[in-house]
């Protein structure tokens, strides 16, 4: 059997990197010139209220802006780039967009942005869910994946197959998070439904405890490309020091399309994985008994238990997770009255012996609401919540939570980069 084709290429500058890249696995060989082709990078989030470290978090627009321009050259003229980010609680696609430049690739080359979430959208049934995908990526003939090389604290790594659920809905981004649907199980099938012809992985910075600015990024200096999604992903893991058994969703999309683990089935041209191979943890370390990151036991806290985070917390509530947890340290300063615990998401129940229990999110609120072991309950509502009425609810329990310590955090991550010349935010703003 021939195997798959995976190249590693050393990124020196976008446009000569990716050349190497796609010319090592014949990225384009099936390419027609009258095809749709729609490039989905990975531009989960941004945040422009607050200092946004991008590195190893959104795809680099450099390697966009250079994959347009080969396309260009090449003679396809039918371009599109398609992304639904997520909603907090309003899509920012067009912003997004402007901010990293894109406007730039639709003036030149009349490529079409396209933001999912202000698209339409085709529901197909999976047999036990169904998900509602992106016309826009349904109707290309030909998809080119490009994602971060990451980690991501739910599902260890976040590649190319798990790049492909920003093709899908609001609601449909839930269901992938529900209680009934295990994560791992969902958003693999839609690689069976998109006409994915080819994923390359933008090294260029990658990204532990991911997949948000919350991580630590580290520049990589790699391309990864393969016209096989799931190879790429192996190889990818591989990278970032996860076999395919110790990752759920690719052990499941390898178990579903009988394919090898094995990193000895694919081809790999260019870049030897053994001298790139690290490994970067996936999450952040919590106490035992489950009380809230070891960071709390440093800085002494004791009183408030903040419940892990499941794979029932879809990507709107994660997103305000970590600010949440640095409000409430800001209000535990050695403090321990009254006792909190904080639940999160669809399956966490509130235990005895809280003064207060914070139900953060519609979800943790729906499941608790008839709890019996909720001496006082702290609802803060909305799907995802909002962290100024956060701050509002808790203040008025006497918890003096400070949005603005959560802030000189970001801004204390953000000038860490700053200070480095290998994080350049010229590879994000054109
Ligand atoms: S409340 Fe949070 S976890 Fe529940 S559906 Fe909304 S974003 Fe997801």
């Amino acid at each position: 059997m021939t195997k798959p084709v995976v190249s590693i290429v050393k990124y020196s500058d976008p446009d000569h990197s990716l050349r190497e890249a796609l010319r090592l696995c014949d990225g384009l060989r099936f390419f027609n010139k009258s095809d749709k082709i729609l490039i989905k990078p990975n531009l989960v989030s941004w945040d422009f209220e607050v200092p946004f470290s991008p590195f190893g978090v959104v795809t680099t627009s450099a390697l966009i802006f250079a994959l347009v321009q080969i396309l260009v050259e090449e003679g396809f003229s039918r371009i599109s780039i398609g992304e639904g980010p997520v909603k907090v609680p309003k899509t920012i696609g067009a912003r997004l967009f402007k901010t990293l430049g894109y406007e730039k690739l639709e003036r030149r080359y009349g490529v079409e942005l396209v933001d999912f979430n202000e698209d339409k959208f085709e529901t197909r049934d999976f047999g036990d869910f169904k998900l509602s995908i992106a016309r826009k990526a349904l109707e290309a003939d030909k998809i080119i994946n490009v994602p971060v090389l990451k980690t991501h604290t739910q599902c260890k790594v976040s590649l190319g197959i798990k790049n492909l659920k920003g093709c899908i809905n609001q609601k449909s981004k839930i269901i992938c998070h529900g209680k009934e649907n295990i994560l791992d199980h969902t958003f693999p099938r839609l690689a069976d439904q998109l006409p994915l012809a080819l994923t390359i992985i933008d090294g260029v910075f990658m990204l532990e405890k991911g997949p948000l600015q919350s991580g630590k990024a580290y520049r990589k200096n790699l391309l990864i490309a393969s016209r096989d999604v799931y190879a790429c992903d192996l190889v990818g893991s591989a990278l970032l020091g996860y076999d395919v058994g110790e990752v759920p969703h690719l052990k499941f999309f390898a178990e579903s399309h009988h394919r090898s683990t094995e990193l000895k089935d694919i081809r790999v041209e260019g870049e030897n994985i053994e001298d790139h191979r690290t490994h970067l943890p996936y999450t952040w370390e919590w106490a035992e008994d489950n009380t809230g990151p070891m960071d709390f036991k440093k800085h002494g806290i004791k009183g408030l238990a903040v419940r892990r985070y499941d794979s029932t917390l879809c990507t709107g509530c994660s997103f305000h997770f970590s600010p949440m947890v640095f409000m409430l340290l800001s209000a535990f300063k050695g403090k321990t009255n009254p006792s909190v615990e904080v639940i999160t998401g669809k399956i966490q129940e509130a235990a005895e012996g809280f003064d207060r229990t914070v139900l953060f999110g519609n979800c943790a609120i729906s499941l608790n609401k008839n709890n019996p072991k909720i001496s006082k309950a702290v609802p803060v509502k909305g799907c995802p919540p909002d962290l100024v009425n956060f701050e509002k609810i808790m203040k008025d329990e006497g918890i003096n939570c400070d949005y603005s310590e959560y802030v000189r955090y970001r801004e204390h991550v953000f000038n860490r980069y700053k200070e480095k010349d290998e994080f350049e935010t010229g590879l994000y703003l054109m």
